[in-house]
Parts: structure tokens; C-alpha cells; sequence
């Protein structure tokens, strides 16, 4: 499997102190002191502590590393993640630190260009290093307002009718009105929730790493082509410095729940190349595996799952990080809606309804790609045919549209096929859409300038004579961007901001 194509591509410490004080252990009533906690701040964890901010919902994140994740892997973030990055600002800072790639190429690896005109304005693949990016995923929540906490681990909670109360290992606890596990692929809260966890597991480990070097670069080019031939999960990359990112297949090497060693990679390049190319000196070592799984629920009762704590697949296509920040786009809104008293009854059930489908289909994508990419008879005659398939300009772009997700459609019932999609970033009389979405409210684009968002005016902006970019009378955009209604009836209209965003206000 070539991880280049697949996966392209500090945090702050504690800078926020306020006075919260965590009951004591064995302390009977622990205090209703926030109204969401999160599991975990990696991506998902970090991005659903922004999108709550937006809110004023108070948000605390606990993290169980003290320290910011050391590998520098690097992933890719795809078109979808971009926009959504850019409806809050934060796209330009991201850029900063990436590097773009074209589009195509990302499915199994295939390499084929993206067809003509992507329906995104953000129509590019952003490789950025992991710790980068959950950084600046970190600093803007914690800019919002969030407070984050290093080493504290969940290990426990309880739930009741009124919230649930959060056991740190170190015995403290802390309560909250809602319970949300980002807390990645072993999470605890969801082992705690006992929600099954249905799936394949790992049949393939590969271990990955950044080291020095001591054979000179023409022998590892020449030795790293031929390897190729027969082995996909195998490279040595260079950094420069005489560093090299190393990828090689773990099978047989040290244990699963233990970090890997120096001498564990070098055995393993020496099975698989003869040599094991005098690596010394790492700078990280990480080993991970190709399980395929998916959370039979996202919700039970005041407690969530999102990201990698609700599904897991291998990393080909580079979909996991945007799948886990995707999650909390939709579910940030509708929680926030659900604490500030005014979503509908069933508008947190939606998330799982939405989510759950997306995460089953990339997982599919994911199987099917991991076939594509053996090295048997029958799959490579596969992806030669499939090779072939890609010359026509829908399949090709079926299949961006996938991996990118700009081709989810949330099933929102029957209507135009503008239905349940994201829209575009285009061109509105005040500048971009996407900066209109900033403060993660509902947004109604209205040419026909005479509807009116009325009592909801609180939760929903009303933009008139919008653009004429725009091809249908009036579009009602959730705050996740996607489309919630199409029309130009008002009392449509009406029913319909009621489903999204409730009661009107007096
Ligand atoms: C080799 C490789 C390449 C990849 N490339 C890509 C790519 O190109 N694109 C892409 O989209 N994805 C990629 N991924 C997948 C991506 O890394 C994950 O999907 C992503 O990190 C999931 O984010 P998360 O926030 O849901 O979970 P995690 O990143 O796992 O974060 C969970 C956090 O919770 C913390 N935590 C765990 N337990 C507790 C607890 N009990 N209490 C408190 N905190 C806790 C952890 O310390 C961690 O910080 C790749 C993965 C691999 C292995």
C-alpha cells in the first residue's frame, strides 16, 4: 500500500486556570460545574470544544498525555475538513503550515487526476503534520474559551437524569450535564458505555517511524525500488539531515501493546530488504494496525461518542482525522442547541441518524481499497478494470467526492438533490458565504427577498439578494453548512426552521 498517497499530508498546555475545584474523592455531590465534557483532545476532541464555544456552552477537555503527541506524522486533510476549516476562520492559519497537493490519486492509490471543475472551492489536499494541526485545532478552542486539562484521565462516570459525573484516575470527580468520548480507537468511554464495537480485527501491523541513516541514499533508492515491487507497506523517505521517515510491515515483531523498539525495525527491514540499512538514533517509533470497526451507537442518553472512538479503519485514503472532525461539526451545533434550551426533541438523535451511515460507508471505502491493494491475481485484475473505470469522468469523481466527503448528502427526506449537501464556497454580495458561517449559526440565503427567518432570527442569519451564483429561489444552510430546505414558500420555510432550530422566540 503506497502511505504517501494514502495518508498525505504542542499544545498548549493548561494556559487557561480558572477556579473550578473537582470534588474530592469520595466526596457525595460533586458540583454542576460545565456543561460538556470532553474525553480526549485530539482532533475531534478539539474541534468539538470550538464548535461548542461558539455556543458559550462550558466546555472542559481533559487529555490523559501531559505532553502533545510526539510523532510527526503527516496527514492529509481533504476538501471537506478545508471548507469547513475556512466557514470558521481558520482555513489561512491552517495553510500556513501545509502543503497542498492535487486532489486526485487518493483512492487505492490509483493514479488518476481529479476530473475538472470538483465542486469545492477548496478542491486540494492540505498535508499537514498531526501535532500541527491538533495544535491549532487546540489553540482556536481554547481561544474560545475552552479549557483543556493535560494529564487528567477519565476512567469512570456515572449518568442520571440531570448529567454525569466524570471519575479522574487520580480518584477527583467532576461533573457535567453531557458526557462526549474523543478519547480515540481504545476509548474508554465507549468500553464504559458498553456500546458494542463490531468489526474486523487487525490483520495487518506496520510499523512506522522517523530515524537516521547510515547507508549511503543511491543503495536505499535502489533497494527500496526493488522491495516495492512485491511490498507496498514499505518505504524509506528522506527528510533531510540524514533522517528518513521508514515504513515497514511489523509481522512478527515485538508486542502489540507496547511501543516498538529500535531493534524491532531493524529486524523487520532486515527480513523484508536483506539489510536493515545501519538506522540508528529514532526520533519516534509508532506501530499501528488495520482494524475496521464501528460503534453500534454514537448516543446513549447524556453521553457521546465521536471521531476514532466511534469508528476505525485502516489509514489508506487518509479519511480518519476528517471523518473525527466531520463528527463534530454536526454534533458541536446540536448539542450546544440542546444545552441552550432550544433544540427540538429529536435534533440530537440526528447526529448519530447523520454520522453513523457516513461512518459506515467510509469504512466501506476502506475495505475496498485494502482489496485494491493486494498484491493477488484477482484483486490487482480488479484494480486494473477499475483503473480502466476511472477514465470516465463520473466514476472518477464519484469516487473524489468519497474520499473528500463534498459528496456526503445527509438523507433529509424527499427534495432536490441540493437536499442534505454541503454547499460551495461562492461568491456573496457581502464577499464569501463561508465567512458568513463564522459564528456557527443557521444562515438563510434568500433571492427571492421576501421570505423572512422571523422568530428565529436569534439562531438563523438572513442574507437578501444573496448572488446570483446561487440557481434556487432560497436555501436554509444549518450552521454545519449543509443544506436543511430549498424553496420560496414561507410557511415551508417556517416548518422547516422549526425542525433545525426549534420554537420561534416570542
Ligand atoms: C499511519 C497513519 C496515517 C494516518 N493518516 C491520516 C490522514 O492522512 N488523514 C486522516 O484524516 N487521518 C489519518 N489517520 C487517522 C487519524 O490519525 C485518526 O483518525 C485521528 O487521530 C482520530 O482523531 P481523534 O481525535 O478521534 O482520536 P485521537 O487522535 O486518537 O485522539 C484521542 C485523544 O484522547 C486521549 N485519551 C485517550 N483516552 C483518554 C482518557 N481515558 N482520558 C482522557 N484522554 C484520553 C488520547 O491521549 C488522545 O489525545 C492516520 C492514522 C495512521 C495510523
Amino acid at each position: 500500500m503506497d502511505f504517501s498517497q494514502v495518508t498525505a499530508g504542542l499544545s498548549s498546555n493548561d494556559t487557561v486556570e480558572r477556579d473550578f475545584t473537582p470534588a474530592a474523592p469520595g466526596a457525595d455531590h460533586a458540583p454542576l460545574v460545565f456543561d460538556v465534557i470532553i474525553a480526549g483532545c485530539g482532533p475531534t476532541g478539539a474541534t468539538l470544544a470550538a464548535e461548542l464555544r461558539l455556543h458559550d456552552v462550558r466546555v472542559l477537555v481533559l487529555e490523559k498525555e501531559t505532553e502533545p503527541k510526539s510523532f510527526v506524522r503527516i496527514v492529509g486533510l481533504h476538501a471537506r475538513s478545508l471548507e469547513l476549516m475556512a466557514m470558521r476562520g481558520l482555513l489561512d492559519r491552517v495553510l500556513e503550515h501545509g502543503r497542498r497537493r492535487p486532489a486526485g490519486g487518493f483512492f487505492a492509490a490509483i493514479p488518476k487526476p481529479a476530473p475538472e471543475n470538483l465542486d469545492s472551492a477548496h478542491a486540494y489536499l492540505l498535508g499537514i503534520p498531526q501535532p500541527v494541526i491538533e495544535r491549532l485545532l487546540e489553540e482556536h478552542a481554547i481561544e474560545l474559551g475552552a479549557q483543556v486539562r493535560r494529564g487528567w484521565t477519565v476512567t469512570g462516570f456515572e449518568q442520571d437524569d440531570e448529567g454525569v459525573t466524570v471519575e479522574l484516575a487520580d480518584g477527583r470527580r467532576l461533573r457535567s450535564r453531557y458526557l462526549v468520548g474523543c478519547d480515540g480507537g481504545r476509548s474508554t468511554v465507549r468500553k464504559l458505555l458498553g456500546v458494542g464495537f463490531p468489526g474486523e480485527p487487525s490483520r495487518a501491523e506496520t510499523l512506522m517511524g522517523e530515524m537516521e541513516v547510515g547507508a549511503p541514499q543511491e543503495e536505499i533508492a535502489a533497494r527500496t525500488a526493488e522491495v516495492r515491487e512485491s511490498h507496498q507497506r514499505f518505504w524509506l523517505r528522506p527528510f533531510g539531515g540524514g533522517v528518513y521517515s521508514v515504513l515497514v510491515p511489523a509481522e512478527g515483531v515485538g508486542d502489540r501493546a507496547e511501543p516498538p523498539t529500535l531493534e524491532d525495525f531493524k529486524q523487520r527491514l532486515r527480513a523484508v530488504a536483506g539489510t536493515d540499512f545501519g538506522v540508528h538514533s529514532p526520533r519516534w517509533l509508532s506501530r499501528f494496525g488495520d482494524a475496521t470497526r464501528l460503534a453500534e451507537r454514537y448516543r446513549v442518553g447524556r453521553v457521546l461518542l465521536a471521531g476514532d472512538a466511534a469508528h476505525i479503519h485502516p489509514p489508506i485514503g487518509g479519511q480518519g482525522l476528517n471523518l473525527g472532525v466531520q463528527d463534530a461539526f454536526n454534533l458541536g451545533w446540536k448539542l450546544a442547541a440542546q444545552i441552550r434550551g432550544w433544540a427540538p426533541e429529536t435534533l440530537l438523535d440526528t447526529y448519530q441518524a447523520e454520522r453513523h451511515p457516513v461512518a459506515e460507508d467510509v469504512l466501506d471505502n476502506t475495505r475496498a481499497q485494502t482489496e485494491l491493494l493486494s498484491t493477488e491475481p484477482g484483486p490487482q485484475a480488479v484494480r486494473r478494470l477499475l483503473t480502466e473505470l476511472m477514465d470516465f469522468d463520473e466514476v472518477n469523481r464519484h469516487l473524489i467526492e468519497k474520499i473528500t466527503a463534498i459528496g456526503v448528502r445527509y438523507d433529509f427526506g424527499a427534495g432536490p438533490d441540493l437536499l442534505g449537501r454541503h454547499l460551495r464556497d461562492i461568491e456573496v454580495k457581502q464577499g464569501r458565504l463561508y465567512d458568513l458561517l463564522r459564528h456557527g449559526r443557521g444562515l438563510l440565503l434568500d433571492r427571492t427577498e421576501r421570505l423572512t427567518a422571523g422568530g428565529w432570527s436569534d439562531r438563523v442569519d438572513h442574507l437578501a439578494d444573496p448572488t446570483a451564483a446561487l440557481d434556487v429561489p432560497c436555501v436554509l444552510l444549518r450552521p454545519d453548512g449543509h443544506v436543511a430546505w430549498v424553496g420560496d414558500d414561507q410557511q415551508d420555510l417556517d416548518d422547516h426552521l422549526s425542525r433545525w432550530f426549534g420554537r420561534p422566540a416570542d
